[in-house]
């Protein structure tokens, strides 16, 4: 085994999450490591995801440009058949190349001082106490089976996980891992991403048929059932088209793979593979607590994930600057206070809204097809609405809004009565988190998380 080396921070995952937390804390000056199992150009997400513009700003990032982002979103949200829509105006959120995104953090990271180490697989956590001290890891040296093998100890004050779903830090830490359940099947979705070549004739009389420009995104909501649904968005001028398929792991439907797969074996112009990828994403809340002595979790380690979608990237790099925020000038980054720090600026600040949606994602995906297509008619989903949701922000309606629901709301009592609930503990989940614990205290965290589960519905991580 090598010497062991000494950081103040060492972050376990170079996808966006660790990624950015490697960043904005080399930033303030740490000496930080930032460790992945894959060589750098393979980390973390290698698909087209929409990131809302305000998620890069809140996350200490520039804006991307080309070739990052591939243009802004023109969503138009429809029943399986098509019958029903709501076509949605531009909106500020970035189609983001994630290739292109992950590189630019690494590139901003290496520049501020971050030690990258690539094929580098987390073996061991070394605890004092219940504090992990130090790591093990091993280093291939080249990515061929043959390569050389290196045993790597990596000392720090602080240890990030942001190694996604898998966890592995979090999961070879006592003190946190029995507060942070894996997520089940019904709290899972498996979805897939793919750039395609098209041809063009097919693709226009796609567009025609389904009376959309160029460019505008087609979202087919529970395509199969559910939570499913499939995203088609034809470029003409690029020759391309995105398609994205999801569902959720727990029900009986195709997953996002059988989704693309459905939908390409019915439109034959839809050509060879560019790129693409797949993975299984945490949609429930985040964690009651992602964060102890010596650890914290960003990302989809913490489920910082927006239920609703999905959409793990802004949160999870906007919980990488909060982390950053919480321990800036401490000189333990890794303390009890400055972690405890972490927890309640994130779920003050963000929770409420991440845990409100989860609250909707839950009601949504027991609604039928049919059930959805009378939202869309009677007003009771608005244009509002469905904004709020794609840009990841509590929907705030005026009175014209408020009026327009209610009116749908008259129309269809039975399914609106059967939506008020969750409109309402919506609100109260806000409340909630707005009220996490400031100090650290386990059994007030015990009694904020009761209390907080009354409010969501779900089951506190802490018993
Ligand atoms: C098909 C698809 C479409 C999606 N669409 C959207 C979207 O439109 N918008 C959106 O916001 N989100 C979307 N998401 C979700 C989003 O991609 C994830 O939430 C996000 O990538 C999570 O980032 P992360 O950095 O936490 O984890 P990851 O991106 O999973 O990165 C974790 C990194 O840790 C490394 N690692 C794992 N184990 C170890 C170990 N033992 N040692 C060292 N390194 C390790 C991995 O190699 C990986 O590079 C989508 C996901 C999928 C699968």
């Amino acid at each position: 085994m090598s010497p062991p080396q000494e950081f103040d921070v060492v972050v376990v995952g170079a996808g966006t999450a660790g990624a950015n937390a490697a960043l904005q804390l080399a930033r303030q000056g740490r000496r930080v490591a930032l460790l992945d199992v894959r060589p750098f150009s393979a980390a973390g997400a290698r698909w087209v995801n929409g990131v809302p513009l305000w998620q890069y700003e809140r996350a200490g990032l520039e804006l991307p440009t080309s070739p990052e982002t591939r243009g802004p979103a023109r969503p138009v949200l429809l029943t399986p058949d098509g019958k029903r829509r709501l076509t949605l105006g531009e909106l500020p959120v970035a189609k983001a190349d994630m290739r292109h995104l992950v590189a630019r953090l690494h590139r901003l990271a290496a520049e501020a001082g971050v030690e990258a180490f690539e094929r580098t697989r987390l073996r061991e956590v070394v605890l004092e106490g219940e504090r992990p001290v130090a790591i093990r890891a091993t280093r291939h040296s080249s990515g061929r089976s043959g390569g050389q093998e290196e045993t790597l100890e990596l000392r720090a004050k602080l240890f990030v996980d942001g190694s996604g779903l898998g966890a592995a830090l979090r999961s070879q830490v006592p003190a946190l891992a029995s507060d942070t359940p894996t997520p089940g099947p019904e709290d899972l979705c498996v979805a897939r991403q793919e750039v395609r070549e098209i041809e063009l004739e097919g693709a226009r009389a796609y567009l025609e048929e389904h009376g959309i420009g160029n460019d505008q995104s087609l979202t087919f909501l529970g395509v199969a059932g559910g939570f499913s649904t499939l995203l088609v968005n034809v470029d003409l001028e690029a020759g391309e088209v995105e398609l994205l398929g999801g569902s959720l792991v727990a029900d009986p439907t195709p997953c996002g793979k059988g989704v693309i797969e459905g939908f390409r074996a019915q439109h034959p112009w839809v050509g060879a593979r560019k790129f693409g990828g797949q993975g299984k994403i945490p949609i429930r809340r985040p964690y009651d607590r992602f964060a102890a002595e010596g650890i914290a979790l960003v990302g989809n380690a913490a489920c910082q994930v927006f239920p609703a979608h999905g959409s793990g990237i802004g949160a999870g790099m906007m919980g990488a600057r909060i982390l950053a925020e919480a321990v800036e000038g401490r000189e333990d980054p890794g303390s009890q206070e400055a972690l405890w720090a972490y927890q309640a600026r994130l779920m003050r600040e963000l929770g409420g809204l991440l845990t409100a949606f989860d609250v909707f994602r839950r009601m949504s995906q027991e609604l039928s097809n049919e059930q959805i297509g009378r939202m869309i008619d009677t007003g009771l989903m608005t244009p509002h609405g469905a904004t709020a949701g794609l840009l990841q922000h509590m929907p705030q309606p005026g009175v014209m809004e408020s009026l327009r629901m209610l009116r749908g709301a008259l129309q269809a009592p039975r399914l609106a009565s059967s939506m008020i609930p969750s409109v309402a503990r919506m609100q109260r989940v806000k409340r909630a988190y707005a009220r996490y614990p400031e100090r650290p205290s386990r059994e007030e965290l015990r009694r904020w998380a009761q209390r907080a589960a009354k409010a969501h519905g779900g089951r506190a991580d802490l018993q």
